[in-house]
């Protein structure tokens, strides 16, 4: 059966790698295989035979369960070129055979596969939480690409697995296209993340969700988007051994962890500990800085959602700030506000503080007290990123007395007067600093056009000049820098709307079209603009509403 197919000008564009002499990307999946023994197989895994049944798992870090495959028609919503190329060295002409949607539909398993579903536990909205583990998600295997890095296929939404608790183990198609936009997206952005490889939806296989938790459930088609990662290790894979009172398993998770994936610090003898502590609070803490660069809300960062590796992980009701609002909540059911965009950096740190905790059990005394001294240095570490992301926003390198209040300064602004995140940063690098007091150039650029109404942007941008001026900042370097820091595209929640409104009805093209724009967010695209996509967002948009329900 010939299927969709969405890599866009991928045989026109294809990059290869080197065996030997020769450039080569794989064509043809059936030659495409695991490594023949996952790392993570070295790893307690619980053979347990009635995978489908929820349980309370022991002693184990992985689950051995059988992925079930998607039935019905299938179709391929859409895939990344980039990823299967650059990660999978798969020529991305490989996206419009049948073998890989049903490779990603979990119906067929390259030689070497050990699929298995991670148990991990978490704080959820600041409760201890138990076992949740992957309840819709299985790792395929491990593939060392060309260039020798470890990728970890994984597919969510892939059936029932001991982890599943009151679940279907399924993904519908509008949470897959957003994880799946979403992961490539902030990719190109710049932000650590897991990847996406490809999304496929069923035409037949359908399920039960309330969307928006009003009591009206309706049936919706079923979709798997198949993940990418190094590996899926999450702050709850070590806090359930500690809960669960098994530091044996959890030194033996840690020490494969570094020994894998750390292998800098692998030899650090007695501080190894203290090390890796440091290394994953840095990256947590660097990725949470760069989240408030973009105006990225994760929307549930419970400690199950924060991956060991600082990368963005789970994207579920996440949103990209539009008029700004530094209480911004994606998702609905967040009444408290616990995870609004201007707390992520001081949630992080909780979840960090609950990561110590949580490996006390492996700990000397001496070890103990180092990731205590460590900790008390992380609240100024983030603070000073978030600091330096938002400076090189603004075209500085250097970090000056008076910043903190540049800064704040021009988001208060923003608030005050509702203009767009993205688009105000970007139409800061648009327009020459000479004319940021001048009505008839503002007038042009709609978000700019906005904040010029504060009654103290006369003031801020005097202070701005001033601030450019002590760095010796010429307009031209000014410009350039923030041209490459400021995008004019994010996946805006009304762009992933009208996507996923078409692609419901099996109309994949916007949904494609908007993973080659996000390719590329820096740069200006002709038919985006036509589409509005760095344009005012349309007004039915501003009451969007998100929920967990996935
Ligand atoms: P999330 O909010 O997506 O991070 O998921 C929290 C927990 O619920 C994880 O253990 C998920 O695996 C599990 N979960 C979410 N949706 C489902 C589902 N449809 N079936 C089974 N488990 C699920
Ligand atoms: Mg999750």
């Amino acid at each position: 059966m010939r299927r969709a197919f969405c890599v866009l000008a991928a045989v026109m564009n294809q990059q290869s790698y080197k065996v030997g002499n020769t450039m080569k990307t794989i064509k043809d999946l059936k030659e495409w295989k695991f490594k023949s023994s996952p790392s993570y197989a070295e790893l307690p895994i619980d053979e347990n035979p009635e995978y489908n049944v929820p349980m309370a798992v022991k002693n184990a870090v992985f689950s051995k369960v059988p992925t079930e495959p998607l039935v019905g028609t299938l179709h391929l919503v859409c895939a990344s070129e980039d990823a299967l190329r650059d990660l999978l060295d798969l020529d991305p002409v490989v996206a419009d055979t049948e073998e890989f949607v049903n490779f990603v539909a979990g119906k067929y398993h390259p030689e070497g596969s050990l699929t298995v579903s991670h148990r991990y536990g978490g704080y959820q909205f600041g409760f201890w939480s138990d076992q949740l583990g992957d309840g819709r998600a299985h790792i395929l295997g491990e593939y060392v690409n060309s260039k020798g890095e470890i990728w970890q296929p994984q597919l969510k939404g892939s059936g029932e697995t001991p982890y599943s608790r009151f679940s279907d183990g399924r993904a519908v198609l509008r949470s897959s296209i957003r994880e799946m936009v979403a992961s490539e997206a902030c990719h190109h952005l710049g932000i650590p993340t897991t990847r996406a490889a490809a999304l496929v939806v069923s035409d037949d296989h359908k399920v039960w969700r309330d969307k928006m938790y009003t009591g009206a459930a309706r049936q919706e088609r079923a979709a798997i988007v198949m993940r990418l990662a190094p590996a899926w290790y999450r702050l709850g894979s070590i806090e359930i051994l500690d809960k669960r009172k098994e530091p044996n398993t959890m030194k033996t998770l840690v020490d494969f962890i570094i020994k894998h994936h750390f292998p800098e610090i692998e030899t650090s003898g007695e501080d190894k500990y203290v090390k890796w502590y440091t290394e994953i609070a840095h990256r947590n803490l660097n990725m949470v800085a760069t989240w408030q660069g973009f105006g990225f809300t994760h929307g549930v960062l419970n400690t199950d959602n924060v991956s060991v590796l600082g990368l963005t992980i789970d994207y579920g009701p996440y949103g990209f700030i539009d008029y700004y609002n530094k209480h911004f909540v994606p998702n609905t059911s967040d009444d408290m506000g616990r995870y609004a965009f201007n707390k992520q950096p001081e949630i992080i740190l909780w979840n960090l503080g609950k990561f110590a905790e949580a490996l006390q059990p492996i700990l000397n005394e001496d070890q103990k007290q180092k990731i205590k001294d460590v900790r008390s240095t992380l609240e100024d570490y983030v603070n000073k990123r978030v600091l330096s992301t938002y400076l090189r926003k603004l075209g500085l390198e250097e970090m000056l007395d008076g910043d903190q209040n540049l800064v704040d300064d021009v988001l208060q602004l923003m608030e005050q007067t509702m203009a767009d995140f993205t688009g105000t940063f970007r139409q800061l690098a648009e327009v020459d600093n000479k004319d940021l007091l001048d009505k008839s150039v503002l007038e042009s650029q709609w978000s700019l056009n906005k904040i010029r109404e504060a009654s103290r942007w006369e003031e801020w941008v005097k202070r701005y000049r001033q601030r450019l001026e002590k760095e010796n900042v010429s307009e031209d370097v000014r410009r350039n820098r923030m041209l490459k820091v400021n995008p004019v595209y994010v996946p805006r929640n009304w762009i992933l709307q009208e996507a996923i409104a078409d692609a419901e009805k099996n109309n994949f093209e916007k949904v494609r079209f908007l993973l080659k724009v996000l390719r590329t967010p820096y740069d200006v695209d002709e038919e985006a603009e036509k589409r509005g996509y760095s344009s005012q967002p349309p007004s039915w948009s501003y009451g969007l509403k998100l929920s967990c329900s996935s």
